[in-house]
C-alpha cells in the first residue's frame, strides 16, 4: 500500500501479462465445541465443494473443508496459489471473513500447537525468495481498523498515531500516510515483527476479545524480487476481518457496533456490486476498509477469501449470511496486472529508485 513503485513501471512491463479468473472462495467450518447443542445437520459433498442444509439450501464454492482440516491444509488451498502468483509479480490478498468465534484468528495466527496461515506464508515466502531470486527485499506493515480509525501496529518508537489518513496519490495510488514499514530479512524477523505488533494490539485495550471481534487486522508484506535482468514487485495482504455478525443489542448498535459494521457493511456492498458485474460507482469511499482494499478489490490483486463458519444450529442465520456473502464474492472477476520490469536501462532504473526513495521520505 505504501508502494512507491509506479515510477519504475515507466520502464515498461514485460509484455502486458495479466491474470484472469474469479475470486477464489473457500469455506472452513470449525469443529463443534463441546457446548454446541447440535450440528444443524450440514452436509459436505465428497468432492469438497458443496455444503448443504435443509433449511439453508445448497452452496457451491471452490473448496469446502471438513471440520477436521488443519491449517496446513487450508494454507495449501487458500494461500499457496496466491503466494505462487505473488512471486511472479502479482499482488495477492487473502481475507478471513466470518462471525466471531468461527475461526478467523485460529486460521490466520494458529494456536499454541499449530502454525497459522501468516506463519506458513512467511516460511514459504522466504524459502522461495532464497531459492529463486538473486536478491530480494521484504517490507512489513501491520495495521488495525477500529471504529473507522486506522492504527499503525508497528509504530514502536514513533509518536502515537491512532488515526492515519488514506490518500489517493496520483503517482503511488492508495497510500496510508505515515504507515511504518519494517524491512525483514528472514521468516523469523517477519514473525517477530508481526508478533510485536500483535501484542501492541492486545495491550492497547482492556477487553481484547471484544476489540478483536470489532476490528480488522491487516498485515502487508511488500516484496521486491530481482533476477538477472528483471525486477518484480508484489504486495501480499493478509486480513483478519471483524466479526461479521450483526450487533446483538440496541446499546451495542448505538455504541460502536454500527461503526464497525460500517466497514464490513461497505465491504459487503462493494462485493455485491462487483459480483453483479458493475464497475462504476462502487462505494469504496464509504469506509476505511474498502478504501484501503480498493486496489485489491478493483483488480490490482489476486484475491482468495476464507469464510469461516459454525455448524451449530444456534448460529444458523449468521452462517447463512456468511455463505451468501461467500457466494456473491465467488462471482467477481479479477483481471490482475503483473508487476515486472526489464532492467534494460539500468541508470534510468536506478535514478527512478532514488526518486522513489526521495518521494517516499517526502510523503512520510
Ligand atoms: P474468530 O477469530 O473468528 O473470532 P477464533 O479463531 O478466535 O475466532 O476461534 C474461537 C475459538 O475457537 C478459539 O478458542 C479457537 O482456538 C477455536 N477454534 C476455531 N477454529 C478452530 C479449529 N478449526 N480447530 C480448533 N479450534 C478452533
Ligand atoms: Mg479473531
Amino acid at each position: 500500500i505504501n508502494t512507491p513503485i509506479r515510477a519504475s513501471s515507466l520502464l515498461g512491463s514485460i509484455g502486458s501479462q495479466t491474470y484472469q479468473g474469479t475470486i477464489k472462495v473457500s469455506v472452513r467450518p470449525r469443529p463443534l465445541s463441546e457446548t454446541a447443542s447440535s450440528t444443524g445437520s450440514w452436509n459436505i459433498n465428497k468432492q469438497g465443494n458443496i455444503i448443504a442444509n435443509v433449511e439453508a439450501g445448497e452452496f457451491q464454492y471452490d473448496k469446502v473443508f471438513l471440520p477436521d482440516a488443519d491449517n496446513s491444509e487450508i494454507y495449501r488451498d487458500v494461500v499457496e496459489p496466491v503466494l505462487e502468483k505473488c512471486l511472479q509479480g502479482y499482488n495477492g490478498t487473502v481475507f478471513a471473513y466470518g462471525m466471531t468465534g468461527s475461526g478467523k484468528t485460529h486460521s490466520m495466527q494458529g494456536s499454541e500447537t499449530e502454525n497459522g496461515l501468516i506463519q506458513l506464508c512467511a516460511t514459504e515466502l522466504f524459502r522461495k525468495l532464497n531459492a529463486e531470486f538473486n536478491a530480494f527485499k521484504v517490507g512489513c506493515s501491520y495495521l488495525e481498523i477500529y471504529n473507522e480509525k486506522l492504527i499503525d501496529l508497528l509504530n514502536f518508537d514513533g509518536p502515537a498515531t491512532d488515526d492515519l489518513r488514506i490518500r489517493d496519490d496520483p503517482t503511488f495510488g492508495i497510500r496510508v500516510v505515515g504507515l511504518s514499514e519494517h524491512w525483514v530479512a528472514s521468516e523469523k524477523e517477519l514473525i517477530e515483527v508481526f508478533e510485536r505488533g500483535d501484542s501492541a494490539r492486545k495491550t492497547s485495550c482492556t477487553n481484547f476479545n471484544d476489540r478483536s471481534s470489532r476490528s480488522h487486522a491487516v498485515l502487508l508484506m511488500r516484496v521486491e524480487m530481482k533476477q538477472d535482468s528483471s525486477t518484480r514487485h508484489s504486495t501480499v495482504c493478509l486480513c483478519d476481518l471483524a466479526g461479521s455478525e450483526k450487533a446483538s443489542s440496541q446499546s451495542e448498535r448505538r455504541k460502536e457496533g454500527a461503526f464497525i459494521n460500517k466497514s464490513l457493511l461497505a465491504l459487503s456492498t462493494v462485493i455485491q456490486k462487483l459480483s453483479q458485474g458493475s464497475f462504476n460507482h462502487i462505494p469504496y469511499r464509504d469506509s476505511k476498509l474498502t478504501r484501503l482494499l480498493q486496489p485489491s478489490l478493483s483488480g490490482e490483486s489476486i484475491v482468495s477469501i476464507l469464510c469461516t463458519i459454525h455448524l451449530s444450529s444456534s448460529t444458523l442465520s449468521e452462517t447463512i449470511n456468511t455463505l451468501r456473502f461467500a457466494a456473491r464474492a465467488k462471482n467477481i472477476l479479477m483481471n490482475v496486472r503483473r508487476n515486472e520490469q526489464q532492467d534494460t536501462d539500468k541508470d534510468r532504473y536506478e535514478q527512478l529508485v532514488r526518486e522513489n526513495e526521495r518521494q517516499k521520505q517526502e510523503i512520510e
